[in-house]
């Protein structure tokens, strides 16, 4: 190949088919740059792993079209129920717990191997197989493109141009190895295990189940099967010392005892311990880490799968930008700016959560079993709270305000925070208006002629939508303008002067938003209350 043309043969070489990489494939491909993803694995997972798919995720997938044939496939959990000393101590509706926030208002549970065949086969539609097994050895970065080393199954090397290199190889990452980037961090003492398990009982009823006894952790998740449950411990330190032997049998009992959970065929089974580290960069040049290969965390609150999505919808849309020159390079180092923040946020506020969890003592125990059964379904009762904490798991709440992305504020809604969702008639919505993958102008109210026009010269999709006091309540301001990125966050939000403010924000970060091609300027598209200029 001529290796000053890299881009002859793959633009983007993504390493690893987990969630991450399939997902920054599947969002590369649909902006229409050219992949290549390999994986060192002969065939795709087979065992559940992430169970929890947030709102946030089903959100990026509603972009793709593929959010309604993901949550057919899994199972809407209805509720978590706490248990002490054997009996059900308290028990909070999770159904609906995010109403009037975004259209997926509930904890989705779709185990990961079927999530990744789901993810493959939407990939192998657009035309692009998962090269298996294909493990990269290494590369070498030059100027303008990374040459890198692949074995193929066959035990053959090949060399590969691309431009840019995807690390989405997971937590022993052979990328983040290679740059040599630190990852600092800790490992918990526990040992954990995971069971998927034949189960029957009060537990094996589609809802979440946490025993709140000591802290031996125990919690019981429903999987897609009736019948089927997952199990999740600490394996007590009398037990941990031989890992190798360890088998469901040894902790079966605790499962009936705290749980009343009686279990059969074991599907599944596996110890682990739980690591807490952030890489210290996630771009070196045309080199970036996505996904575990950048932060690992404990497993509190399901969030380490839907992480690493947002992690390759965010980079997706900005490699995308400046492989077709709608952008410059620096749109790149945004990438690092707006995910580490979370990623070091999210370990920090899971490391928290964990260790209360997990704390030994007295008065933690005291608190676990006495106070959290008695607070948490009065808590659950107020608006406020169970709006926030639906907020805060399902990542809806995550925002970039401090990006060099983010500008500008119009109601209660900031530069850099994700576009509020808001009903706009019977079964449509604002969000429907992100479907395509494309920079938009959104107005809510009536949108003045000097915002058609600056719309219509920077070949910018607008998005009008008639005023309803919804709109309000979630923060947007009647005739504000909001210039939304691909990936639905809100990159400027102008109160008045919002044509002058479009234009400034355009050029000086040396952007093109047209829609290319998506819908000609000035052509009027009225959806559902949507307008297309
Ligand atoms: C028991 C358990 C339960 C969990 N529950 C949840 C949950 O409910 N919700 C949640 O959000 N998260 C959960 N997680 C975490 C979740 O599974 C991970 O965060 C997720 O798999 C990370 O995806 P990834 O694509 O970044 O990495 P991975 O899934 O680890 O994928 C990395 C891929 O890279 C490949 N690879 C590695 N090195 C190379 C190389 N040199 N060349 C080529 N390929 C390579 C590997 O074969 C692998 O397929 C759970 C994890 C575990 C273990």
């Amino acid at each position: 190949m001529d290796p000053t043309n890299p881009s002859a043969e793959c633009r983007v070489l993504i390493v690893g088919a987990g969630p991450t990489g399939l997902v920054h494939a599947l969002w590369l491909t649909h902006l229409g740059i050219r992949v290549r993803v390999i994986d060192k694995a002969p065939q795709a997972g087979t065992t559940s792993r992430a169970l929890g798919v947030h709102a946030r995720t089903l959100e990026f997938y509603r972009q793709l079209g593929i959010a309604d044939e993901v949550v057919g496939a899994g199972v809407k959990a209805a509720g978590v129920n706490f248990w002490v000393r054997g009996s059900r101590a308290a028990r909070i509706a999770l159904s609906e717990m995010g109403e009037g926030q975004t259209a997926f208002p509930y904890l989705l549970i779709y185990p990961q191997d079927a999530h990744e065949r789901l993810l493959i086969g939407r990939l192998s539609d657009l035309g692009v197989r998962v090269e298996r097994p294909t493990e990269l050895l290494g590369f070498v970065r030059h100027g303008g493109f990374v040459r890198a080393t692949l074995r193929r199954a066959d035990g053959s090397q090949e060399v590969v141009d691309a431009e840019y290199l995807a690390g989405c190889d997971g937590a022993s990452s052979t990328v983040r190895h290679a740059l040599a980037t630190e990852f600092p961090g800790g490992t918990y003492s526990h040992l954990f295990y995971v069971a998927d398990v034949e189960a029957d009982g009060p537990p094996a009823d589609n809802e979440v189940h946490i025993d709140l006894e000591s802290a031996d952790f125990l919690g019981v998740f429903p999987l897609t099967r009736n019948g089927h449950v997952r199990v999740v411990g600490s394996v007590r330190d009398s037990l941990a010392g031989r890992r190798q032997s360890l088998s469901f049998d040894d902790v079966r009992g605790q499962t009936v005892r705290n749980l009343k959970l009686r279990t059969g065929k074991v599907n599944w089974f596996s110890t682990y311990r739980v690591h807490h580290r952030v890489a210290g960069s996630f771009r070196q040049g045309r080199v970036f880490l996505l996904g575990d290969a950048a932060h690992v965390h404990s497993p509190v609150g399901a969030q380490g799968m839907n992480t690493g999505i947002g992690d390759a919808v965010n980079l997706s849309w900005k490699l995308a930008s400046v492989l077709t020159g709608a952008a410059r390079d620096d749109l790149l180092d945004t990438y690092e700016t707006e995910r580490i923040g979370f990623a070091r946020r999210l370990v920090a506020t899971t490391d928290r959560i964990f260790t209360l969890v997990t704390n030994p003592s007295r008065a933690a125990a005291r608190a676990r079993t006495g106070l959290i059964p008695l607070l948490l379904p009065g808590l659950f009762g107020i608006d406020a709270f169970r709006r926030s904490l639906f907020r805060t798991f399902s990542q809806i709440a995550v925002s970039y305000r401090k990006s060099p992305l983010s500008a500008g504020s119009a109601g209660g809604v900031h530069g850099g925070d994700r576009l509020p969702w808001v009903a706009t008639s019977a079964g449509a919505d604002n969000h429907a208006a992100l479907a395509g993958v494309a920079w938009g102008a959104h107005v809510y109210g009536d949108s003045r002629e000097a915002v058609e026009e600056a719309c219509s010269e920077l070949g910018l999709p607008l998005h009008r939508f008639p005023w309803q006091p919804a709109m309000e309540e979630a923060g947007l301001e009647k005739g504000g303008l909001y210039l939304v990125r691909p990936d639905g966050y809100v990159a400027l939000a102008a109160s008045s002067g919002g044509p002058q403010a479009l234009r400034d924000y355009v050029s000086a970060r040396g952007l093109s938003v047209a829609a290319e091609g998506r819908h000609s300027a000035g052509e009027a598209l009225l959806d559902g209350g949507t307008a297309t200029l």
